[in-house]
């Protein structure tokens, strides 16, 4: 029997998310069926839903920072059972088959990943629909184990902020001696900012807002730069090993790009609709580069959770219940969230 799910759809570019039933599909043999318990806001929900970087795909249910409950598990599901504490993130399949899956890799899969929604799962025709809803249907290969030591609330923004911010700081090998910039306090960067402080690195908030100090500092940031502030800027030149950019809004890489050293990198994640503009020198200067990379594969996302578990972090959130999403993303974008919104799916399970 198809299940009966509610969830909140955005049905255009232009209109706010509105209550949204539909169904997910019957278990399969290797399925894993989730009662949805939280699902955290990621501003690339808030892009995707205002189709800020084309194609996107209505009725959209937005969300990949899924933490729930297992209810049921197909016949041939091996890891997980009725009870157990588990969370989908932003891919839900992929090909299974080509070197980079075979990897681990699912992120670079050769045909393309199955995003969790805004995606055709691999039939090429269903619509996948995301965590604002009150159940998911997933493969097990793609399902990940929470630890009951984390509250599920708190950890759920790690299926994205989390992944997304620990991959590029583990493949850049950041540690003991570096020094570690994080550009933009928000979801992902509060996370970065977590994962670059416990990975043992000298790390430096860089922020356009400038009353965010105090709280970088005890997120754990040894520095605090504020962007629009150029003598700051002035002073860090040439600094940094590496540079972590989490901004989400249109913006320039060079005042970044000086701020580098020798062979520094700047990593990409935040993914704002304009390309910018980068000028050769600043790359020829100290030998730049800069890196890009999406969220993380799944066995690493799996070590970021247990990680997290042994260390004890998690993300900074505020709960919602799901009827305050609209003002919600309203808040995100002007910056006002200590660090990541999380809806609370027992708003949407009552009545
Ligand atoms: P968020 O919580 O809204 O944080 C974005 C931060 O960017 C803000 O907190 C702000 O920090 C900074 N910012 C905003 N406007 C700015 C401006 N004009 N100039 C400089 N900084 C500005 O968003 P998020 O959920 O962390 O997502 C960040 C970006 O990463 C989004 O574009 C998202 O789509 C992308 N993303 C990418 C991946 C991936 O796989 N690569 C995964 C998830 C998300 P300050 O106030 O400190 O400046
Ligand atoms: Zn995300
Ligand atoms: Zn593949």
């Amino acid at each position: 029997m198809p299940l009966a799910t509610q969830g909140y759809a955005a049905m255009s570019a232009t209109t706010p998310l509105v209550p949204y039933p539909f169904s997910r599909r019957d278990v399969r043999p290797t399925d894993v069926h989730i009662d949805i318990l939280y699902c955290g806001v990621c501003h690339s929900d808030l892009h995707q839903a205002r189709d800020e970087w084309g194609g996107s795909m209505y009725p959209m249910v937005p969300g990949h920072e899924i933490v729930g409950r297992v209810v049921q598990v197909g016949a041939a599901v091996t890891r997980f059972r009725a009870g157990d504490l588990a969370a989908v993130g932003v891919m839900v399949d992929s090909c299974r088959t080509c070197p980079h899956c075979q990897m681990g890799l699912q992120q670079y899969c050769f045909e393309g990943m199955t995003g969790t929604y805004n995606a055709y799962e691999r039939d090429g025709k269903t619509l996948a629909q995301g965590g604002y809803s009150t159940a998911i249907v997933t493969d097990e290969r793609y399902v990940l184990r929470v630890s009951d030591k984390l509250d599920p609330a708190a950890a759920a923004p790690l299926l994205c902020a989390g992944i997304t911010t620990y991959s590029p700081l583990r493949h850049t090998n950041v540690g003991p001696g570096m020094r570690v910039g994080i550009i933009g306090l928000g979801g992902l960067g509060h996370m970065g900012l977590k994962f670059a402080a416990a990975f043992g690195a000298e790390v430096t908030l860089i922020s356009s807002s400038k009353n965010k100090e105090a709280d970088a500092r005890r997120l754990g940031a040894h520095h605090f730069i504020h962007s629009g502030n150029s003598a700051q800027m002035q002073k860090f030149r040439g600094y940094f090993n590496v540079l972590l950019n989490t901004v989400s809004a249109n913006h320039d890489y060079d005042p970044y790009l000086q701020l580098l050293g020798l062979n520094g990198t700047l990593i990409i994640v935040g993914l704002p609709s304009r390309a910018p503009e980068v000028r050769p020198f600043s790359l020829l200067s100290n030998r730049r580069s800069i890196l890009g990379s999406m969220i993380g594969g799944i066995p690493e996302t799996q070590e970021m959770l247990d990680f997290c578990a042994e260390r004890g972090i998690v993300s900074d959130v505020e709960v919602i219940p799901i009827q305050q999403i609209n003002e919600a993303y309203e808040r995100m974008l002007q910056g006002d969230v200590r660090y990541r919104f999380v809806i609370d799916l027992a708003s949407l399970k009552q009545g």
